[in-house]
Order: C-alpha cells, then structure tokens, then sequence
C-alpha cells in the first residue's frame, strides 16, 4: 500500500506538469482526490490494516494529500495566470497605429446659399414662415391678382392637380396666408419649394425661392432700394454695383427687377451675362393695393414691398455653376467642392 500511495503522489504530479486548461486540472482532481477517486479509495482501505502500519501509512497518505491539494490549487493559479497574461497580449491596443477616417457630410450648396440668404434678412429684422406646397388656385393665382384667364397665368407653367389644386409656382401664396392671418405690421420671408413645368440648364422643375414681404404703415419705393442694396452688397460684395429696373408682375405696382453687374466680365459683357454686363437676380416691387382687398388691408392706411428670388440662380452665380440640374444628381465629386 506504501507503494501504492508513492505512486499515485508521482502520477498527480506528472500529470499536473502536463495539464494545460482548468478543465485538465479540474479532472485530475476528480481522479485523485474525488470520492472515486485513486487516494480517496486507498484512505478507505487503510482500516483494514494492523495498527502500526495503519498509523505510519495513514500519516504518510495524509501529508500526500495535503500537498496534492497544494500542487493542484497551485497549478491552477498558474494556469489562471498564464491565461490573463496570454490575453492581455493578444488584446494589446497600439496606440501608434494611424486612425480610421471619417467621412465627413457637409451642407448642400443650396442649403449654404439659403441659410446665408435668410441670415442676412432676419439681421434685417424678416421672419422665417413656411406653407403648403400643395396649394389652392385661389392662393397662388387668384389671391396674388391673377384671375383665372387673366394672361399673367402664362409666365408659369402650372402642374394641375386638380381644377383648383396646384404645386404652388413660387412661395408667393404664402404671403397671402400670412397676411390673412396677421394685421400689420408684417416683415416676413418665406422659404420653399416651388415648381413648374419647365426642365433645361438652367431651369429645373423643382427649384427653391425665397419671397420677402414688409407691410406697414408709410413703407415707400425707397425703403424697398434700402432694404435690398443691403441685401446684395451683404451677398455679394460691399462693391458691387446693382441696378433698379422696371418690369411687370400682377401683384406689384411699380415693379422692378435687380440686376448686380456681372462679376465674371466685370460689366465688359461676356457669355454668362448674354453680353449685357448685368445679371438679374431678384424681382421686387410695391405690394398691389388689389392684393390687400383679398386679406382685408385697407390700402388707404398700409403699404409695403414684396420681392422674391431664386435659390438656385443665386447658388449657381456665386458659384460659378452652370447647369441647375447639378443641385440634383447627389455627385459627390460635385457636391465635395462647397
Ligand atoms: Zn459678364
């Protein structure tokens, strides 16, 4: 049994030099030491030995065990340990190594334009207000002095919806919502989405105005001049040169368009300008005394100015772009360089 005992100590150890995992620990364990196991079985036969050699064999199978239970614990511990420190070098982070970039969104050229474009005008003191692009004929003709039949309903090529349903063809019709809605003083721009039927370079069938509107008490032509230079030597330059020039809409009286002279040529003439040496840029004009007859203004007491221009025109001037359906493709390569 002495033997026996030596040997079961000689086979725990050799077999815990060998274990690699928990798991290997963990069975010899069990094979030793468990309640089947090799030393646990000898313990229970040393009952059946004479006395004296019961004493000096139980000692030396106890001191074995202690220990055996040592070496395991231990070799756990070392096991544990090698594990961590496996780990720790497989999961090393260098922080050496160069970053992943991001790829960085920036704002649409149009977004760029508009959000400098509304900027300007509320330091001047304009709200921002917003309406329905699906819009009564009532709201986008009838109310803006453009009966049905009446000529004026040409210059705008219409989507019909429906007999009195339109895409709204400017943000115009907001004006007259607002209007409804307020009593002056009114200093608003509105912002938006308009369409027409109407699709080449330079015209798109989905494009963006602003409209601007100031009503109150004594507003006069040159408090329109006023306002707008501002607006252009803001947008445009301190220096450059603009010009009032009459023209025709139904819902102002007088009206005029806003031309800057043309800052590629320089006002000589060249092909963005047709030769002109001028660009047009904004329509504006004295709001139509017929207009406040629709939103219960009387004309008598209130006058005021209305202009509006186009997103797109003004991005691809001060760009320098000369197809509008560029706004539209999502080209990165083009879409990168603003
Ligand atoms: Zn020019």
């Amino acid at each position: 049994m002495k033997e026996e005992l030596e040997k079961i100590r000689e086979e725990c150890q050799a077999s815990l030099s060998e274990a690699k995992t928990e798991m290997d620990v963990a069975e010899i364990r069990v094979r030793i030491l468990g309640r089947k196991g090799s030393l646990t079985q000898l313990l229970k036969r040393l009952g059946s030995l004479p006395e004296a050699e019961r004493k000096q064999i139980g000692r030396r199978a106890n001191e074995i065990k202690e220990k055996l239970e040592a070496r395991i614990e231990q070799a756990l511990e070392d096991i544990r340990e090698r594990e961590r420190r496996e780990s720790l070098a497989k999961e090393r982070i260098d922080v050496t190594l160069p970053g992943r970039r991001m790829d960085f969104g920036r704002r649409h050229p149009l977004t760029q334009t508009l959000d400098e474009i509304v900027h300007i005008f509320s330091l001047l003191g304009f709200e921002v207000v917003e309406g329905p692009e699906v819009e009564l004929d009532y709201y986008n003709f009838e109310a803006l002095n453009i009966p049905k039949g009446h000529p004026a309903r040409e210059m705008q090529a219409t989507f019909f919806i429906s007999e009195d349903v339109v895409l709204r063809t400017h943000t115009s019709p907001v004006q007259v919502r607002t209007m409804e809605k307020r009593r002056p003083p009114v200093r608003v721009i509105c912002p938006g989405v308009v369409y027409r039927c109407d699709s080449d370079p330079t015209h798109s069938p989905m494009f963006h105005q602003v409209e601007g509107l100031l009503v109150d008490r004594g507003i006069t032509f040159s408090d329109l001049k006023g306002v707008l230079t501002v607006f252009v030597h803001r947008m445009f330059g301190k220096e450059t040169n603009l010009r009032f020039r009459p023209s025709f809409f139904p819902f102002t009286e007088p009206s005029a368009e806003i031309d800057i002279e043309c800052f590629i040529c320089g006002g000589r003439g060249c092909s963005v300008c047709s030769n002109t040496g001028w660009l047009e840029i904004l329509g504006s004009g004295m709001v139509d005394p017929a207009v406040y007859r629709f939103v219960d203004y009387n004309p008598e007491e209130v006058t005021g100015f209305a202009f509006g221009m186009g997103i797109e025109r003004i991005a691809m001037l001060k760009f320098g772009i000369h197809d509008i359906r560029l706004f539209y493709t999502n080209d990165l390569r083009f879409l990168r360089q603003f």
